[in-house]
Formats: structure tokens, sequence, C-alpha cells
């Protein structure tokens, strides 16, 4: 049986591989989009992180015929009313190139947030992640993990603004190995219960 995962990320097809292996299924055959050239670029234009999800996955399913999945994330910061939420990728707009981004995205939450006394800096990284299946079934999971914005960037591991989410235990998410990231990360908790439904619904039915 065959899964594609709609990202060209190799560490986002690695995660899922992991996941997949650990829930029984690691002799799925995983493939990205990179497998499949000629599949139009989705353009996420869903309200929330589930319709973007829901698009992306429904738009691979459609162009290769196999089970599709797709995941939408971002951040959600309690004093932006939940914003940058699934403008985060582009929350600077294209004031920099491409490759300063995701610095000049985290410089521009921590400016906004400069006058936020540290009780308000409250936060979630949120992650929807969706299954399309070719016979039209969709499964749909939801993570999320709680912190809080730092004054300062901390930590080079990671990406996107990891450098200024603080968790509970007092560690950015910038500072956790990936494999430490991947155990309580927004992406990992909804791709775990993702994968567990779509297992579930390979199961052979018993028969009557
Ligand atoms: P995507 O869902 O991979 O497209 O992520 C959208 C954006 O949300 C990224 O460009 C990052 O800015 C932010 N984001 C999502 N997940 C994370 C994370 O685990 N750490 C840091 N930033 C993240």
């Amino acid at each position: 049986m065959r899964i594609v995962l709609a990202t060209r990320n190799p560490h986002k097809l690695a995660e899922l591989h992991r996941i997949l292996v650990a829930c029984g299924l690691g002799d799925v055959d995983l493939l990205s989009v990179d497998s499949y050239p000629g599949l139009p670029e989705v353009r996420e234009t869903g309200d929330s992180f589930e319709a973007n999800a829901r698009l992306k996955a429904r738009a691979v399913r459609d162009f290769t015929g196999e089970i599709a999945i797709a995941d939408d994330s971002g951040l959600a910061v309690d004093a932006l009313n939940g914003m940058p939420g699934i403008f985060s990728a582009r929350w600077s707009g294209d004031l920099a190139p491409p490759e300063q981004r995701d610095w000049t995205n985290l410089r521009l939450v921590l400016a906004q947030l400069a006058d936020v006394p540290e009780e308000r800096r409250g936060a979630r990284f949120v992650c929807a992640a969706v299954a399309a299946f070719p016979d039209g079934r969709e499964f749909v999971a939801h993570g999320e993990v709680r912190g809080r914005i730092t004054r300062q960037p901390r930590g080079s591991n990671g990406f996107g603004y990891d450098p200024i989410f603080e968790l509970p235990e007092g560690r950015t998410t910038a500072e956790l190995d990936p494999a430490e990231k991947d155990a309580i990360s927004h992406r990992g908790k909804a791709l775990r219960i993702l994968v567990e439904r779509i297992a579930e619904a390979l199961r052979p039915t018993e028969p009557a």
C-alpha cells in the first residue's frame, strides 16, 4: 500500500515514517510529492488549518490516486488573538527574501509583543492533519502544544518560531533535539492520532 505526503520537506517525511513504523504500518510505501512531477502547487486559501490541510490532501489524492496525508500548522499567540495563525509562514509578507523570512516573521512577533507583560505572553503551536482516501473517506486530527513567547530568541535547532517559543519546562523548542521535539510537538501529536485512525480504517473487519 502507498501513502503520499503532501510536502517537499524531507524532515516531515522522515517524521511520518517513524510514526507509521510505531503504529505498525512500517511496510507502507511512503512517498513525498517530489515523486509526482507535474503536481500543481496548491494555494492555501482556506480559513483554518484544517481547511488548508484538506485542500492539500484532496489535491494530492486526486492527482496521485493514492491515500494522501497533508498537514498545516502555525503559531497562535494569545495577545494577538490567535494570530499569526494560518498566516504564520508569511506573517511579515514579502518584506524579506524567502531565506530570511523565518527570522523576519519571528522579529515581527517579538516587536508586536514588546509591551506585553510576562503573564500575557501565552501561545500555542497548532497543527491539523488530514488523510484523504481514493474512495472519498477523510480523517482529520488536531494537535497542539502550549508555551509562551520569550523576549529574545534562544536555541539553534528547529525552524520558524522555535527560538521564541518557550515550553513550561523552560527551554525553547529550538533548544530541543529533533527526537525530543517530535515527542511533544503539535505535528507529532496530530500525525500520531491520524495514523492510528488510518491503521484502524485499513484493518480487515472480522467476518460476522
Ligand atoms: P507549515 O504548516 O509547515 O507550512 O508551517 C507554517 C508556518 O508555521 C511555518 O513556516 C512556521 O513559521 C510556523 N511553524 C509551524 N510549525 C512550527 C514549528 O514546529 N516550529 C516553528 N514554527 C512552526
